[in-house]
């Protein structure tokens, strides 16, 4: 592996535009690294090597010619494979989109061409985004490159760990419940939902359309704040995009980190809901001397209490699928990817709907789509769907409350640690409960983010999540930036992917 692999973005960035080395270079190493190592990650389900090399050599030619150029120009990016890209394969890891092409790109990824930034491919995640694994691909599970029988969380496993394994050092997620900040959380990498319509989601193959969020994974706060600022902004193409400027994120993160910004006379709220039982001992000592941390950085640590959030997991898991439901009823057998006539009896839109169904969706796909149909059926609406929307308004009240009180939130991003691939499949309920942590930020359309705070006991990363207020993304990459510099180095530069060995 090239040496500034292991860098962060923005120092590539200075180093492409000082000229000592070019977007071609850099783009050439990360493939190199790609076909070096995923055959033990699996965390590309498609590389784009024509199409990457062909960006760069766009945007050295614009450098020499002394264009002005985006700061994050030539440095390449990998996607979530949910996210449409044009003449790329857009599978969302399914059968059912198997052989699919675009023909437009999503908001975001015109956002990264405009800007030139090499895609270099399209990553693995749990089948249409459902999921905490990355298991649920219907076409390989991804490996955390901290221990390669560990997962590497999900949905967006696949950009979490190619950006943890030095494969890329920016990369785009999707998280409808937490499929940023938990993968991001369980690599030792850093991920970030902001708030609900401050990325366009335009082009985002749509899960839960009031929940998802499209963000970014890097390596520190600066870098991820630094691709939401590019990705962020009004988009006349998405209905709920929000109308107003994209604060300067990633200045905000670099003066905190430098201490211009410090975190004396911030409020956080440590959340009595966010912890305790069914918590990993590990992952609540590393929370608690970040939080401890934060208190000699100058923070005022507030206990905050936020009751609702007993009951958003519940909700969640009603909202989601009916939304699934409805999202998934658009994959007919006609208008998509594949097409599957029944094996007997006579060939109608209904049965060759129905064969398409059957073989294109993986069952946790099925799962959610009869839940989401069940709770939506007349004589059940009221009591389920009615029931879950009116908890998810209580738990953006009790967010309400609780920032009247403090600036920002913090808990741990997940529960638990990388567990090992094959551990929960088989219980559906047990992978679900692990979302409690992340969940809430979703029904409440609040900014998330997820940064390493150390190593548990069993020497897997730890991630702490801050949360903020709807439309506060610059407190919350505030609060990030001074954390991260004053817990020291990076916790990504030591992932044990830096020292592998690399075999084509
Ligand atoms: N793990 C959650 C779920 O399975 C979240 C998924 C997501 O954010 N896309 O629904």
């Amino acid at each position: 592996m090239k040496d500034f692999l292991t860098l962060p973005a923005l120092e590539l960035a200075g180093m492409l535009a000082a000229g000592e080395l070019t977007s071609l270079e850099l783009t050439q190493a990360c493939l190199d690294r790609i076909h070096a190592v995923d055959r033990r990650v699996g965390a590309f389900l498609f590389v784009d090597d024509d199409g990457a090399l062909a960006a760069a050599r766009r945007v050295d030619a614009e450098r020499a010619a002394g264009r002005p150029l985006h700061r994050l120009a030539g440095v390449p990016v990998a996607i979530k494979d949910n996210m449409v890209s044009r003449g790329q394969p857009t599978t969302c890891a399914s059968k059912i989109l198997e052989g699919w092409r675009p023909p437009y790109d999503a908001t975001v990824v015109t956002r990264l061409r405009e800007a030139g930034l090499p895609i270099v491919g399209k990553t693995n995640m749990d089948e249409f985004a459902m999921g905490s694994s990355t298991e649920h691909s219907a076409f390989k599970p991804t490996h955390n490159p901290w221990s390669l029988d560990r997962i590497p969380g999900g949905s967006s496993g696949g950009s979490a760990a190619a950006v943890g394994a030095f494969m890329v050092p920016l990369a785009l997620g999707s998280d409808t419940g937490g499929s940023i900040r938990q993968p991001a959380a369980v690599t030792g990498t850093v991920g970030a939902k902001p708030t609900y319509g401050a990325v366009s989601r335009y082009g985002l193959v749509a899960m839960a359309s009031s929940l998802d969020q499209i963000g970014p994974f890097a390596r520190t706060v600066r870098d991820a704040a630094a691709l939401q600022e590019l990705i962020g902004g009004h988009d006349p193409l998405d209905s709920t995009s929000l109308d107003s400027p994209v604060p300067p994120l990633e200045d905000i993160a670099a003066q905190s980190a430098r201490r211009e910004l410090p975190l004396e006379g911030l409020r956080i709220g440590v959340v009595g809901e966010l912890s305790g039982e069914g918590y990993q001992e590990g992952v609540l000592a590393a929370f608690d001397a970040a939080v401890e941390r934060m208190r000699e950085l100058g923070a005022q640590i507030v206990e905050v209490s936020c009751p609702s959030l007993d009951y958003a997991l519940a909700a969640y898991y009603l909202i989601m699928p009916a939304e699934v439901s409805s999202n998934l009823a658009r994959f007919d057998g006609m208008r998509y990817g594949i097409r599957v006539e029944p094996k007997e009896g006579p060939v109608t839109a209904e049965t060759v709907m129905a064969a398409t169904r059957g073989a294109g969706f993986g069952d946790e796909v099925k799962r959610r789509i009869i839940l989401g149909t069940h709770v939506l059926s007349s004589g059940y609406y009221d009591a389920y769907y009615g029931s879950a929307q009116k908890v998810r308004t209580l738990v953006q009240r009790d967010f309400d409350a609780a920032f009247g009180e403090v600036d920002a939130i913090v808990s741990p991003t997940s529960p638990v640690t990388a567990f090992p691939l094959g551990s929960k499949l088989d219980d559906p309920l047990a992978m679900y409960l692990l979302d409690v942590t992340t969940i809430p930020a979703n029904l409440a359309g609040i900014p998330g983010i997820s940064l390493p705070c150390g190593l548990a006991g069993d020497g897997l990363p730890v991630g702490l999540q801050v949360l903020a207020p709807a439309h506060a993304d610059d407190v919350m990459y505030r609060i990030a930036g001074a954390v991260e510099a004053g817990l020291g180095e990076p916790l990504a530069s030591s992932c044990p992917a830096a020292t592998w060995e690399e075999r084509a």
